[in-house]
């Protein structure tokens, strides 16, 4: 009989992989470090009786309807349409990402159509046809105002560098509108939420006769010889015990508050512009089945990112800096790894270091675990 696989992380690199290898006749061990499955997308009910993401406000969209159909497999998934404000210094709350009417408010203007704001823009954007930081990027785009109120302290707190010293790959993929469009994610057709949460989907994932899931396990090398293979999400750079120096990560503390008094908003994510500690909130009743009991009290949680060493080493977020120097160490890692790949891959936000959203590394990890049956049969 072969060996089974161990799979080390029980967020969705790990899940994916282990209901694929279990559907084709493998038995699989799964290990997580933490004291429940679904990585950072776990979420919880807590005593307001309102469902809570413990590791930030997990929102699923994405382009790619084979991503979306398979998710559907493993629990009822409800159409949702993120929003999210910005609290500008006067105490307005303006749309986000920016669109006409985040213009009209921090302008005084009185646009109605795409085109004024176009014409708007174009004349207070820095024209820069190599934009060499995120700053540049920005300028480039629309100029300095929105860009130093909107983004400068929301960047400084959220990585602790300056605009200037961040690439600008980082704030390319933030959208920017002319029309009145307000929802976030207005480029992804699919929107989505879980009916019973994201831990609901997990438990239906690892839910197969050939999958065992052990919590509060950390993966020791010594594992390694009762398994044909290993699939690995822990960080790359743990696993070779900081032998080429460390990758680092950017980590949120969340600050989590009760309200009884929550008047009805149609958003759930308030981001701040100020230049205190806290980059974010989320009111969680603003998200679709997030009431699971009625108690008439709210939760709102506040993020106040940090760096991952203050925080338990919970790593969040890979750090991109606009000299790429992480991602040169990650190279290292990664030629480290290639030396091991008969028996073990890095899978995954922290086995890769990349920054994923749900969709990719699902997708991902679809693909990988495919390639790799494939390579067995
Ligand atoms: C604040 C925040 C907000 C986000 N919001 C969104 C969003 O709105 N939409 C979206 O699509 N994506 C979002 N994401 C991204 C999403 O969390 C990731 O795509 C997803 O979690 C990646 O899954 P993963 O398996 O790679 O990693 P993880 O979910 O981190 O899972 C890895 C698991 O490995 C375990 N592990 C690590 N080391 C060891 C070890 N040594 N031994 C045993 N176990 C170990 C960890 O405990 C963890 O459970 C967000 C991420 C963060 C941090």
């Amino acid at each position: 009989m072969t060996k089974p696989v161990l799979i080390v992380g029980a967020g969705f690199s790990g899940a994916v992989h282990a209901r694929l290898l279990a559907e084709a006749g493998y038995h699989i061990d799964v290990i997580d470090v933490r004291p429940h499955i679904g990585g950072n997308a776990y979420d919880h009910v807590d005593a307001n009786g309102i469902r809570v993401h413990a590791y930030g406000p997990h929102l699923f969209h994405t382009k790619n309807r084979q991503v979306a159909a398979w998710l559907r497999g493993f629990g009822d998934f409800v159409d949702y349409t993120h929003k999210v404000r910005a609290l500008l210094p006067s105490g307005d709350l303006a749309p986000l990402p920016i669109n006409l009417d985040t213009v009209n408010l921090v302008f005084g203007t009185a646009y109605t159509t795409a085109e004024q704001v176009a014409t708007h823009l174009a004349r207070v954007a820095v024209p820069n046809p190599a934009p060499a930081n995120a700053a540049e990027y920005l300028y480039a785009q629309i100029g300095r105002e929105l860009t130093d109120l909107f983004f400068r302290p929301y960047t400084k707190k959220m990585w602790q560098f300056d605009l200037e010293d961040m690439a600008s790959s980082v704030v390319k993929r933030i959208p920017l509108r002319t029309d009145r469009t307000d929802t976030y994610f207005a480029d992804d057709e699919l929107q989505m939420m879980p009916r019973e949460g994201y831990t609901a989907v997990f438990a239906r994932l690892f839910d197969h006769p050939g999958i065992s899931v052990t919590l509060q396990t950390g993966f020791d090398h010594s594992m390694l010889g009762d398994y044909s293979f290993c699939f690995n999400a822990m960080p790359i750079d743990a696993y070779f015990d900081y032998a080429e120096g460390e990758l680092p990560y950017r980590s949120i503390r969340f600050h989590t508050r009760t309200i009884t008094d929550a008047p009805p908003q149609d958003w759930s994510v308030t981001n701040y512009t100020d230049t205190g500690n806290l980059t974010r909130e989320t009111r969680w009743d603003c998200l679709p089945h997030h009431i699971v009991t009625e108690t008439g009290r709210r939760t709102i949680t506040a993020e106040e990112p940090c760096d991952y060493r203050d925080n338990n080493r919970e790593r969040y977020y890979p750090v991109k800096t606009a000299d790429n120097r992480f991602q040169g160490i990650y190279a290292k890692y990664q030629k480290l790894s290639d030396e091991l790949s008969s028996k073990l891959a890095f899978i995954g936000r922290c086995g890769t270091y990349q920054y994923l959203d749900m969709d990719q590394v699902i997708n991902q990890s679809l693909a990988s675990a495919r390639r790799w049956l494939a390579s067995r049969s």
